[in-house]
């Protein structure tokens, strides 16, 4: 615990863990414990991404971009029934929950399960019943994002909404698209997608800016009119989009530890997020795939307050952020 006098310095990892947190970016199938992907694997007869759960945050965190989002792919068929959706859900949770999370809107890609065969029902039984087991044991609250990877374009995108908008009787607050970022012609085709996303009131979000440049961030911002931005690093190339996120107050979804691990950013010292918060951009901190990353909420958060000196003032204010940025219960 820090007393008055040492609000100036950085807080410990115990302080982080405290304070009763959000996490607004987390896929759930990168918050999949280990153990558990094997017993999946073993029970629907599918290899394991790699030969031993010893190896799996090294096998995930070795090699490109396209390496670890073909390795992410190879996880999606380890879930097919309603029991295993439950269950991975609720391990996240009970991870969560000892991290001091108490709000988290995990991101699930309805559309990648659909296309293996597993039936919506089961998905959203096991998710909605893992929502509100986690409700009652540990009081965390959920609100479920729905997103579609970009390169599989508008008509996975449309039944991705459809399933969005459907999902929010059991639980979905959000749309989002991920993966790739495509060219700014391409993006243009999904005007009309988030229009209607927009109009059926879920919150919108779009990875952007991660490893595409700034321009991708201002076209989720201008065209697309989401209201935050997965990642969005790269808009540190543009200082007007800067000044642009800080005055319109848009929440940046931040992932340190997965931009270092996945070659966004050469390293944690090198990664725009403090020259973003000095900005006045309003920053909250994630952890995209605490699993595959290995890394809990309130690590990232000491990793990176560590690393350029935040106050405990500034953390309270990026705590602060993630709460203030939620699509749920607004
Ligand atoms: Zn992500």
């Amino acid at each position: 615990m820090n007393a008055r006098g040492d609000q100036a310095r950085p807080p410990t990892l115990d302080w982080i863990r405290e304070q009763p947190k959000a996490e607004l970016h987390v896929h759930l199938l990168g918050a999949m414990r280990p153990a558990t992907a094997f017993e999946l694997a073993a029970l629907h007869g599918h290899p394991p991404p790699c030969p031993a759960p010893s190896d799996w945050v090294r096998t995930f965190t070795t090699g490109s971009l396209f390496e670890f989002v073909e390795r992410f792919i190879g996880l999606f068929p380890l879930l097919r029934t309603a029991e295993d959706f439950e269950r991975v859900a609720l391990e996240a949770f009970e991870d969560m929950a000892a991290d001091g999370i108490a709000y988290a809107e995990p991101r699930v890609t309805l559309t990648s399960h659909l296309s293996r065969g597993v039936a919506i029902e089961a998905i959203s039984e096991g998710l909605s019943s893992a929502a509100r087991e986690a409700h009652r044991k540990w009081g965390i609250e959920v609100g479920w994002i729905v997103d579609f990877p970009r390169v599989l374009g508008i008509e996975t995108g449309r039944l991705a909404l459809n399933l969005a908008v459907e999902g929010r009787r059991w639980g979905v607050v959000g749309f989002d698209i991920a993966g790739y970022e495509g060219t700014s012609e391409e993006d243009s085709a999904f005007v009309r997608l988030f229009r209607e996303a927009r109009e059926s009131g879920l919150g919108l979000t779009a990875h952007a800016g991660e490893t595409g440049p700034s321009e991708h961030v201002r076209v989720a911002l201008e065209e697309w009119r989401v209201e935050r931005i997965g990642h969005g690093i790269r808009a540190v190339d543009d200082p007007g989009l800067v000044s642009f996120l800080a005055e319109r107050g848009v929440p940046l979804e931040v992932c340190p530890s997965a931009n270092v691990a996945l070659g966004a950013s050469p390293s944690l010292a090198e990664h725009p997020v403090d020259q973003l918060l000095r900005t006045g951009v309003r920053i909250t901190l994630n952890t995209d795939d605490p699993s595959l990353f290995g890394v809990t909420l309130s690590e990232e958060i000491h990793r990176v307050a560590t690393t350029f000196g935040w106050t405990q003032e500034q953390v309270s204010e990026v705590i602060g952020n993630g709460w203030k940025g939620r699509f749920g219960r607004r």
